[in-house]
């Protein structure tokens, strides 16, 4: 079954007469479990939930490829799911190579909590593939393509072959991409890993996040990660999730489209002086990308004059909404550098393509930036 096809059908409760097509979601904290609890399938819902279940399978049937069955593991948000990843895996003594471009959080959390507890930290860019110089000894290799938010592209099959060689497990944060756009586990890593937040639900008001594997050893240390953090995600985000992701198809396709136009829009304005979009064949990582994404995602970056450029730019502009976060169906941009932690000029601007009608989104784009001269 071709992709629309296959992860509608997935988001269906097995049919039965007189039932709903989608059964709702299962609010409890423990389930009825006389005697041995290995009996029953549910017990306590820290450990696992039928609904949450239903949406781990529509997961896992994305992240599957040819020769391989994923499965997946939901949690509370993106960051609950690349925690389970670092503390999973890590011990002290062990060295983790991390992009130097990685999202900021993930960086901060290894620096802050695992570096303090013994974990030996290298640092690359995304960009050339410049993990694998130091790769050597390395426990956990942690890549994220195209990363957040300078959009660099690094080429997952060739890292994953060459941490494996170095006796390291390597995880993608796959994120911007979602596995519809890119398959880490097809080209070779031990975890994709995403914050489902953005456009893996795509409507800007769920916060979840899964972990995906091909080995179901590891699967039994994320899963026990989970219970024993509590990163457990509340059954009615579970529900929405799962019915969220049936449009993830037709709202890829969609934005995808729409941030293609605009970047290539993008390029012809003189107050753009840089334009990050790895479909563009100027990105320095085209081929790369071209190789292994199937959608080259809704983000794209910008760089205009300075920071009054950029400010002007977003009060101008009526149909950007100003925000954080990308994946949605609305289409959002703001000023990166306003967080700080990003090596990024003061201009920098982060866009997410939403579904609108592109050319409404291009007439606003040009009146905002003739706003800027
Ligand atoms: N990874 C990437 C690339 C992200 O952009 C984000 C959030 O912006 C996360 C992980 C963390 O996800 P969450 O906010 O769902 O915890």
């Amino acid at each position: 079954m071709r992709d629309a096809t296959r992860i509608i059908r997935s988001t269906l409760t097995p049919t039965v007469a007189g039932e709903p097509l989608h059964s709702g979601p299962v609010f409890a904290a423990p389930f009825h479990t006389p005697g041995d609890p290995a009996n029953t399938p549910y017990s306590y819902a820290r450990s696992h939930n039928p609904t949450w279940t239903a949406l781990e399978e529509a997961i896992a049937q994305m992240e599957s490829g040819p020769g391989y069955r994923a499965s997946a593991l939901v949690f509370a948000s993106g960051m609950a799911a690349c925690a389970a990843v670092f503390g999973a895996v890590l011990r002290p003594g062990d060295i983790a190579v991390l992009p130097s471009n990685a999202y900021y959080a993930a960086r901060v959390l290894m620096q802050e909590y695992f570096v303090k507890m013994g974990v030996t930290l290298r640092t690359a860019p995304t960009a050339a593939n410049a993990q694998a110089a130091v790769l050597e000894g390395a426990r956990l290799l942690w890549i994220e393509s195209p990363s957040n938010p300078t959009m660099e592209v690094a080429d997952i099959a060739a890292l994953s072959e060459a941490a494996h060689r170095a006796g390291a497990l390597v995880a993608v944060d796959n994120t911007t991409p979602t596995p519809l756009g890119q398959r880490p586990l097809a080209l070779g890593a031990d975890f994709s890993v995403a914050s489902d937040t953005k456009s893996m639900t795509g409507h800007s008001d769920l916060l979840l996040g899964h972990v995906a594997v091909r080995d179901l050893e590891l699967r039994a240390k994320i899963d026990q990660w989970r219970t024993l953090t509590g990163a457990a995600l509340g059954p009615m985000e579970a529900w929405l999730a799962l019915r969220s992701i049936a449009t993830l198809p037709l709202r890829l396709e969609r934005s995808c489209e729409n941030a293609q136009r605009i970047a290539e829009f993008l390029t012809t304005r003189s107050e753009v002086s840089s334009v990050l979009y790895p479909s563009l064949p100027t990105h320095p990582g085209h081929a790369i990308a071209k190789k292994q994404m199937r959608y080259f995602g809704p983000v794209l970056s910008f760089i205009l004059r300075d920071r009054t450029a950029a400010e002007t730019f977003l009060a101008k502009s009526a149909l950007l909404t100003e925000a954080t976060s990308f994946g949605g169906i609305t289409t959002t941009a703001e000023r990166r550098a306003r967080w700080g932690g990003d090596a990024i000029p003061e201009g920098f601007i982060r866009m997410s393509a939403g579904c609108e009608a592109v050319e409404d989104l291009i007439e606003d784009l040009a009146q905002a930036l003739d706003a800027t001269r």
